[in-house]
Order: C-alpha cells, then sequence, then structure tokens
C-alpha cells in the first residue's frame, strides 16, 4: 500500500517539457520565464506588479526589508502559521507580538488584534501578518480598516491561498494577494503548495515605490538603472545602492512555475471538491468537533478537523500509511520564541485549537478511493475505541 501525505505536488509531461525546453535555451537563471511568471502570477491575483524570488521565507524577508523593520519594532502576526511568517520580523531585529486566533475560522482575529495594540503605549507596533491559513482568506479589508486607523502596514501571507478568495457579498470578493487592501502579500511554490516550482515564492503589491524596492534587494541592492546611478562610467557600470541579498528564481523553476499557473483552476477545483466530500462524511460525527466547512472563496491548501484523541488518530492514521499532519504547534511555545517571555496560557484559542487540530489528505491529485480509504479508517478507529 502507498503512503498518502497530506498534500504533495502534481507533475505533468507539459511541466517536465517546459523545464526541459528552458534547461536547452541561453538562460538558467534571470531569462524571459522570470518576467512571465511575474506577469502571468500578478494577472492571476489581480495585482499591478509581482516580484519573483527563491522562496516564501525570502518573499517575507524582503518584506520587512522594504517596510524598514528595525530592532525596537512591533510587529503583530498569529501563531497558528509556519514558523517563516514570524520569523521575518526577526531577521529585522523586529519583536514578534503573537495574537490570539479566532476559534471558529483558526484565522487572526482581528478583535485580539485590536486589543494589543490598544493595549501598546510604546508606539512601537509597525504591521500587522495576517495569514490566510490553511487557505482560508482573511477579512483583508477590515484588516486594512484597523491598520489605517494606527497608520500600520499590512503583509498578507497567502502562502496558503493562491486563487483563494474573502466573499463580501455575492458579487463582491477580494481575491488573497491582489493588492487592494494589503501593501505586500507573499506566496510559496514549495511542492506542498498549490503551485509548485521546487523552490520559489513571489510577492504581490500594488504600490510603485515598494515593487522597485523589492527589486533593488532581490539582488543585493544593485541597480544598472541609468536615472538611479550617481556617476557613470560605462555601458558596465552598475551601482550597490542598499545591503540585498541574492534572492533570485531561477528560470527553469519559473518555466515550471509558468506551466503549473495554467492548471491552478483546476487543482482549486478539485481542492474544493474534496472539501466537501470529507465535510459531508463528517457532518453530525460527535468524535469531530470542527472542521474548515465548505467557506466560499477557501482555496483548501489544508483540510483541518478537530478531533477527539486527536495523538491515537494520528497515529493510528498513520499505521494505515496515512501521513496526516498537525498544522501548527503554536509559534509562541517553540523554544525560541518563549526566550522572548512567551509561555503557555497567553493565547488560549490557539493552544486548544492546537490540542485538537489535524490536517487529512488533501491535494488534487487524492483519488476518490483514496479518500474513501481515509474515510473508513477514521470511522474504524472511533468504532474500535474501547
Ligand atoms: C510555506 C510557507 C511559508 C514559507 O515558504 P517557503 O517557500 O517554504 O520558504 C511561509 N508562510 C506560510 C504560511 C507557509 O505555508
Amino acid at each position: 500500500m502507498k503512503i498518502i501525505p497530506y498534500g504533495r505536488q502534481h507533475i505533468t509531461e507539459e511541466d517536465i517539457n517546459a523545464v526541459v525546453i528552458t534547461l536547452n535555451s541561453d538562460f538558467l537563471t534571470q531569462g524571459p520565464q522570470i518576467g512571465e511568471f511575474e506577469k502571468n502570477f500578478a494577472k492571476y491575483v489581480g495585482s499591478n506588479y509581482a516580484v519573483a524570488v527563491s522562496n516564501g521565507t525570502a518573499a517575507l524577508h524582503l518584506c520587512t526589508m522594504a517596510l524598514n523593520v528595525k530592532p525596537g519594532d512591533k510587529v503583530i502576526t498569529t501563531p497558528i502559521t509556519f514558523a517563516a511568517s514570524a520569523n521575518c520580523v526577526r531577521y529585522c531585529g523586529g519583536e514578534v507580538i503573537f495574537a490570539d486566533i479566532d476559534p471558529n475560522t483558526y484565522l487572526l482575529d482581528i478583535n485580539a488584534v485590536k486589543q494589543v495594540i490598544e493595549k501598546d503605549t510604546s508606539g512601537n507596533i509597525k504591521g500587522i501578518i495576517p495569514v490566510d491559513f490553511a487557505g482560508r482568506a482573511v477579512d483583508i479589508k477590515a484588516f486594512r480598516k484597523l491598520a489605517d486607523e494606527y497608520g500600520l502596514w499590512i503583509i498578507e501571507d497567502a502562502c496558503h491561498a493562491p486563487g483563494g478568495a474573502y466573499k463580501y457579498k455575492a458579487e463582491e470578493y477580494n481575491i488573497c494577494g491582489n493588492g487592494q487592501f494589503c501593501d505586500l502579500a507573499i506566496f510559496s511554490f514549495h511542492p506542498v503548495k498549490h503551485i509548485a516550482a521546487g523552490e520559489g515564492g513571489m510577492i504581490t503589491t500594488n504600490n510603485k515605490e515598494l515593487y522597485h524596492r523589492l527589486n533593488l534587494l532581490r539582488t543585493h541592492g544593485i541597480t544598472k538603472q541609468e536615472d538611479l546611478l550617481n556617476e557613470n562610467h560605462g555601458a558596465w557600470y552598475y551601482e550597490m545602492h542598499e545591503l540585498g541579498y541574492n534572492y533570485r528564481l531561477t528560470d527553469f523553476q519559473a518555466a515550471l512555475g509558468n506551466s503549473q499557473l495554467k492548471r491552478a483552476e483546476d487543482g482549486l477545483k478539485r481542492r474544493r471538491e474534496i472539501a466537501k466530500f470529507y465535510l459531508e462524511a463528517f457532518k453530525d460525527k460527535p468524535f469531530i468537533y470542527g472542521q474548515s466547512g465548505v467557506v466560499e472563496g477557501h482555496a483548501y491548501h489544508l483540510y483541518i478537523i478537530e478531533a477527539e484523541k486527536r495523538k491515537e488518530l494520528y497515529d493510528y492514521l498513520r499505521s494505515k500509511q496515512i501521513f496526516a499532519q498537525i498544522h501548527y504547534i503554536p509559534l509562541h511555545l517553540m523554544p525560541y520564541y518563549k526566550k522572548f517571555g512567551w509561555e503557555k496560557g497567553d493565547l488560549p484559542n490557539a493552544e486548544k485549537y492546537y490540542s485538537r487540530c489535524i490536517s487529512l489528505p488533501m491535494y488534487p491529485t487524492l483519488s476518490s478511493e483514496e479518500q474513501g480509504y481515509v474515510i473508513d479508517c477514521i470511522f474504524e478507529f472511533y468504532d474500535n475505541l474501547p
């Protein structure tokens, strides 16, 4: 029996051919595929600009750099996310303030964020990093309103939600990372994410100045753009204006990303079918306390349930070759963040969620038979409880 993971990439012949074509071309990095990918991705999410980078973490780091995060600055984010959403603040020496989640949506609770801001007397809170966790869009418009009241910036971590949207009314929705309400948004092309490029990331924005700054920081802070140069010694001449990094994506990764992007909508459709099937199967089952449900616009990077006897269920599924996963261990309880004074009990909603959550297999190539087997194994586990 082959292993059923919680998520996996889908590579087609077409994807492989796209990479091979680029490998046979004159460009391995910084070629035409990068610009194509940026253009296509911006179009997909509806932003004015996109900057391709080496991975999602690099995207987050460039964002905090471009927004001038410095030691003493405080930034608010959720504890239920991948470490990089918070770490990007630390890369610039800033302080991470975790605010609790909404127990129904599992997303950063805007009221908790408001409380943190109102309680703070330092005046050092600079920004908010909401996460479209599991693929469910945050109400970014509401976050914008709050941020504007206090002069804060927003980085939307949309790694889980390319193609996802927040639905306000029947005809009114906001696509994740479209830059309408956030200053910057970021995506990842790690193989477990919707669009795989091996490694890779993207920053989207509608802000022209930030866009130029990100381009500079992506390649060492070096520019050849004539109108930006202080001097000019000839065609070879360039200047380094800031301390940047090499966070470039390669052209063959961009070729893979481009090819995958063409199938993004099909993948989303299949993810939503799978979610619906799980929802039906677990409806009214007393051992399942909560599940994401079918939410319009949800991109279903993950399908999470809150389950009784979670650890035993996890182990049982593993014995059946089903590798479910836990997303996430609350970040404020990581030994690294505890060093800053965070402790158990600080964020009760996040901690309670963590004690019961489990992410079930969710990826476009998961077959109906495989999903049926996963569901059967879950029922089997609860039927056989002493
Ligand atoms: C995957 C992920 C990242 C980091 O992306 P990488 O490409 O792995 O560096 C950041 N935030 C969230 C929420 C993620 O899921």
